[in-house]
């Protein structure tokens, strides 16, 4: 099962594609997190990314395509991936349908979580993220037990840079411009499903799984 999240950030991507990867027994793949954690670990390849995440703006597909082509050949993902943050533009998806289609394969389901612009900045506001294992919370909507705490692993919550308001308005735009479109790029390969993201989390993930 080969699977794509789409959906503006903050519409819940992480949240599902965690819960379906699990569910699937199959790899959650986010591209921001890979860009993350090599910040964190000071690579050429995160020093890269930085300047173009901090500004909001997406990463160059030169850098973020070959990233995930390494990825999605690693042998945890031979029975499929959640992909989730990729493919973000119409080359990176062209390049992902060419990639697979090689091997006579190909995506087999899109699932666009659709959040209106008002509902995302009140999402990203409060998201809080664990830098050190990927996990994501919010203070309203997913507090963690103790605040500011991981409930996974104990490190300290972050409010994510890009998540601060001035940015969170670029990351929209950019989102408008480059990845709506990715929309009607998968209705038309016919595998994509629009689900209701304003729901909560559990009633989004019961309509996910209606469709898997
Ligand atoms: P969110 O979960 O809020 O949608 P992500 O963690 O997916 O954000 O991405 C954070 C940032 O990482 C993006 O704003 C962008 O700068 C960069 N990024 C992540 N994935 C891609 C991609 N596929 N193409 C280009 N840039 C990307
Ligand atoms: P994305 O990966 O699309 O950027 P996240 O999964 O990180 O989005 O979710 C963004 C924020 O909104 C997080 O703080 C998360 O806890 C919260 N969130 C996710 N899904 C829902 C939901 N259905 N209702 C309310 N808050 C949500
Ligand atoms: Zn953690």
């Amino acid at each position: 099962m080969k699977i794509v999240m789409l959906g503006a950030p903050g519409a819940g991507k992480g949240t599902q594609a965690k819960r379906i990867a699990e569910a699937c027994g199959i790899p959650h793949i986010s591209t921001g997190d890979i860009f993350r954690s090599n910040i964190k670990a000071g690579t050429e390849l995160g020093k890269q990314a930085k300047a173009f995440m901090d500004q909001g703006a997406l990463v160059p597909d030169e850098i973020t395509v070959g990233m995930l082509m390494d990825r999605i050949h690693e042998t945890d993902c031979k029975d499929g991936y959640v992909l989730d943050g990729f493919p973000r533009t119409i080359p990176q998806a062209e390049s992902l349908t060419e990639a697979l289609s090689r091997t006579g394969e190909a995506i087999d389901a899109a699932i666009d979580i659709e959040v209106p612009d008002e509902d995302i900045v009140l999402r990203m506001g409060g998201r809080r993220a664990c830098l050190h294992c990927g996990a994501t919370y919010h203070t309203c909507f997913h507090p963690p037990r103790l605040e500011n705490i991981c409930d996974h692993c104990g490190h300290e919550l972050v409010l994510r840079d890009d998540d601060k308001p001035e940015t969170v308005k670029t990351r929209l735009e950019v989102y408008h411009a480059h990845t709506y479109p990715l929309i009607a790029y998968y209705r038309a390969a016919g595998v994509l499903h629009e689900v209701d993201g304003t729901k909560n989390m559990d009633q989004v993930f019961a309509e996910i799984r209606e469709i898997l």
